[in-house]
């Protein structure tokens, strides 16, 4: 089979909640990296009230948002929770950034706000912060051969993991999870969460690619080598922003 006749069908979670810092860049990202390579991708964009089948997606996308959105999404995927899991279960590849993330793990208590359960993919947890953590991040993620990836964090949470539930990548620069363990992000099986926004993927083809090809696997069966692609502009953009940023 040539790659033309591949696909991958994304569910984009709520991206009527959580979509801020230009995070819809990442679905722009997978799409555009499949299709230059002929692979072809469906995006279903899952708003409030939609009941999610997990035979349908490959790969499913959460962006980051504000506490009151976080609410209104917190009670949506508690109504899929089950459902959710047992995408995890076969492997589904999920991409959380920030307020995502943090819904993706046990909870999230806001300051001087009700506790938001999450749906508890991730073994983690997260707790309002006296102090916002705006700016660049950079850290090395052992998935992709302990390569730097980078973007732009702001947020008041600080996330813990547990269990087997293991960080996305080391700080080099910047705060990370909780600004105290070095660690960023979380993944647990094909679960990803981060607190990377930016958007993230377009200055991490690597990253992007990695996620690619795992959605590619579970759907397949087998490993799907990916094309190489000219990433001179992405890797330009990627070292600008680790070195000077
Ligand atoms: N409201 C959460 C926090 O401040 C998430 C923010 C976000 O998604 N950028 O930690």
């Amino acid at each position: 089979m040539n790659q033309i006749d591949f696909s991958i069908t994304i569910a984009h979670l709520y991206p009527e909640l959580l979509n801020i810092y230009g995070d819809m860049g990442n679905i722009s990202a997978i799409k555009n990296r499949c299709n230059w390579r002929g692979i072809n991708v469906n995006v279903v964009e899952i708003k409030s009230g939609y009941r999610i089948n997990p035979d349908e997606f490959d790969f499913y996308f959460m962006g980051g948002g504000q506490d009151k959105q976080q609410i209104e999404a917190s009670i949506e995927l508690l109504k899929n929770k089950e459902r959710l899991h047992r995408a995890m279960e076969s492997d589904a590849v999920f991409l959380a950034i920030c307020g995502g993330y943090q819904l993706l793990g046990h909870y999230y208590l806001p300051k001087n706000a009700e506790k938001l359960d999450g749906i508890g993919l991730l073994d983690a947890y997260t707790k309002a912060g006296d102090k916002r953590f705006i700016g660049n991040i950079t850290g090395s993620c052992p998935y992709i051969n302990n390569s730097t990836i980078t973007g732009f964090e702001n947020h008041s949470g600080l996330t813990f993991l547990k269990g087997d539930t293991k960080p996305l990548m080391k700080v080099l620069k910047g705060y990370g999870n909780n600004g105290k363990d070095k660690t960023e992000g979380a993944r647990y099986k094909n679960v990803f969460g981060t607190y990377l926004h930016g958007s993230l993927l377009p200055k991490n083809p690597k990253f992007c690619d990695y996620l690619i090809s795992l959605a590619l696997k579970r759907k397949y069966k087998c490993e799907i080598p990916l094309q190489p692609l000219n990433d001179e502009i992405e890797e330009k953009a990627h070292n600008f922003c680790v070195k000077y940023k």
